[in-house]
């Protein structure tokens, strides 16, 4: 066969698959479209999970009569106008959209510019023009695309479920919503209503998109290096998601979805979060357009940086600053979530109620409830009561040590009320800051095994372990590849003395087998220090003398970070008089 051009229809078509792959997209092309006509008010409808029907209304600019025939054409836009690719100032710009979009759906645009005394309407079947219609609408533009891949039966084919779709394309007005608050939007199905957003401040717009809790659950977030800015809000450890739906990046007012920031989120929330749990975050990066390349993907969700270790340590530093500085803060709140269930309606409504069915049917249990022995309120063995009281401690922020109960946890008192904490979650945490100043400071003190311990590792483990040996023997832990499976420890960290040895090295293996991101040897290294934080940490159960309860206090009020464990859980809560007097409705 002899090579040949391909018709412009077919071109389309095949374009059409990059840039519209799922029903969602044509949502984000329409919806970009309408926010760089400066609509102050965007309406979509989507039916069919998008393919009988998706709908954007806007009050924009409008198009012309004359251009409307361009404007479905390929690589034809207004959003440039050197051939300078460096300056995108608008979402769009590679004028592909609505050709694609039009190559394989039914197509109707209903314009009428700012100023313009009537609409008019083009329709596109399948790339097919017809010739303009007059219309009638007031300024802005309607974008109808009805059957979306008629035209390319093979993509029909590949659809995910409507709900799927639905879920996607509401998740793209969301991202665009975000960063345009000023704009207001309306998602529908045939259904219901599922985004009904006014023009509002961006604070207001944050709450409406990640939740009421977001805005007492987070910090703010506004730090420059080099050009590039970074501004928004970012969670505390205690608010967190099993999905990553809720974390929001937009670089120059663009969402996007790129690996390196979300790898930088992750690296930021490392030490605080469990892996498996997600940050919340509404974050804006600008940067002058020339540092930044959006022209990577059709979709443009992806972005080049020029300096992308820049961005990255603008973003891991800020955010880890605004944790350190926001830790104590974050126990602060658990306990107003600890007073709410407490003290909520629920817990106030139950309380009487239990009064007259005690006294009534269940009035034998109650009088027996009532009998010799009172029921104990703590575990009287394990309760230690404290000697005596340093009044100064009562004045610090996490009080007095008073006792230990169940083994597991401390009790303080403080100058507004008491404090409860949690000694293992506790003291993971302070082990852990404190190998990692020592890691800084110059290395860790070694102790020789003098029987080396040879542990057994599934295979790809073993490798893992083996690979990071180098790393591994500046934290102090000396291990050699032993046979396959299987690697023999030497040296441990001399902070490590006496921990598990077997457990924490397969746990140091899983964390390096398991980690899908590249981090920084030095990320790698926190990572490692944290799990064997965990390993050597005071467990549940041990007991400890008020002097040790109370060293263990102030090591937790001098330790950055000390608010929460490794895996983000709070090691204290507290408990104000007044939300005490609250329980015994005294207030
Ligand atoms: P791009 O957005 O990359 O320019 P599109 O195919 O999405 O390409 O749109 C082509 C052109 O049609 C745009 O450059 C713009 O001039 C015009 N246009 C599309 N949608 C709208 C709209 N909602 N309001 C005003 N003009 C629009
Ligand atoms: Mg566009």
């Amino acid at each position: 066969m002899s090579i040949r051009r391909l018709p412009e229809g077919l071109v389309n078509r095949i374009a059409a698959g990059e840039v519209v792959e799922r029903p969602f997209a044509v949502v984000k092309e329409l919806v970009e479209n309408a926010l760089d006509a400066g609509a102050r008010r965007i309406e979509v409808i989507f039916h069919g999970g998008g393919r009988t029907l998706v709908e954007v209304s806007d009050d924009g600019c409008g198009i012309p009569r004359e251009e409307l025939p361009l404007a479905v054409e390929r690589h034809a836009t207004s959003k440039l106008s050197g051939d300078d690719l460096t300056h995108i100032e608008h979402l769009g710009f590679r004028g592909e959209a609505l050709a694609s979009i039009a190559a394989v759906s039914r197509l109707s645009i209903v314009s009428r510019p700012a100023g313009a005394d009537s609409a008019w309407e083009l329709r596109v079947e399948a790339g097919r023009l017809e010739p303009p219609r007059p219309a009638a609408r007031a300024p802005g533009t309607t974008v109808q695309v009805r059957d979306l891949f008629f035209a390319t039966p093979a993509r029909l084919k590949f659809l995910r479920s409507e709900q799927a779709e639905n879920r996607a394309a509401a998740q793209v007005v969301r991202r665009l919503a975000l960063a345009h608050p000023q704009v207001s939007f309306l998602f529908a199905t045939a259904h219901r209503r599922v985004i009904d957003l006014p023009s509002q401040p961006l604070p207001a717009r944050m709450a409406a998109i990640l939740g009421e809790a977001f805005a007492e659950g987070s910090f703010a977030v506004e730090e420059e290096h080099e050009g590039y800015r970074l501004s928004g809000r970012a969670s505390l450890p205690t608010l967190s998601h099993g999905q990553p739906s809720l974390q929001f990046l937009f670089v120059n007012g663009r969402p996007v979805l790129d690996r390196q920031l979300t790898g930088a989120l992750r690296a930021a929330y490392r030490d605080v979060l469990a892996p498996a749990r997600h940050p919340l975050v509404a974050l804006f990066l600008e940067c002058p357009p020339q540092l930044v390349d959006v022209n990577v993907h059709p979709a443009k969700s992806e972005v080049r940086f020029r300096d992308p270790a820049i961005v990255r340590s603008l973003i891991v530093g800020a955010l880890k600053r605004g944790l350190d500085a926001a830790g104590h803060r974050a126990a602060g709140l658990l306990s107003d979530g600890l007073e709410r269930a407490l003290c909520g309606p629920v817990a106030v409504r139950s309380a009487p109620s239990f009064m007259p069915q005690a006294a009534g049917a269940g009035g034998a249990a109650f009088a027996a409830g009532l009998g010799e022995e009172p029921a104990p309120l703590l575990d009287a063995p394990s309760a230690r009561p404290a000697e005596a009281i340093a009044e100064a401690d009562l004045r610090r922020p996490l009080g007095a040590a008073l006792a230990q109960f169940h083994e597991t946890y401390i009790i303080a008192q403080t100058a507004e009320g008491i404090v409860i904490v949690d000694q293992h979650a506790a003291h993971e945490r302070l082990v852990y800051e404190r190998l990692k100043r020592q890691r800084q400071a110059g290395g860790l003190s070694v102790q020789p095994l003098l029987v080396p311990e040879v542990v057994e590792l599934p295979p790809d483990h073993a490798d893992a372990l083996a690979g990071a040996a180098d790393a591994l023997r500046e934290l102090g832990l000396t291990v050699e590849p032993f046979g396959e499976g299987a690697v023999v420890v030497r040296e441990v960290p001399a902070a490590l003395a006496g921990a598990d040895i077997s457990a924490l090295v397969r746990d140091v293996a899983a964390d390096l087998a398991e980690h899908e991101m590249p981090l920084s040897l030095s990320e790698r290294l926190d990572h490692v220090l944290a799990t064997m934080a965990c390993h050597h940490s005071v467990r549940a159960g041990r007991r400890l003398t008020q002097e040790e309860m109370n060293a263990l206090l102030r090591e937790m009020e001098a330790t950055p970070r000390s608010a929460q464990c490794n895996h983000g859980r709070p090691t204290w809560v507290r408990l104000t008089l007044a939300q005490i007097e609250k329980l015994f409705d005294r207030r």
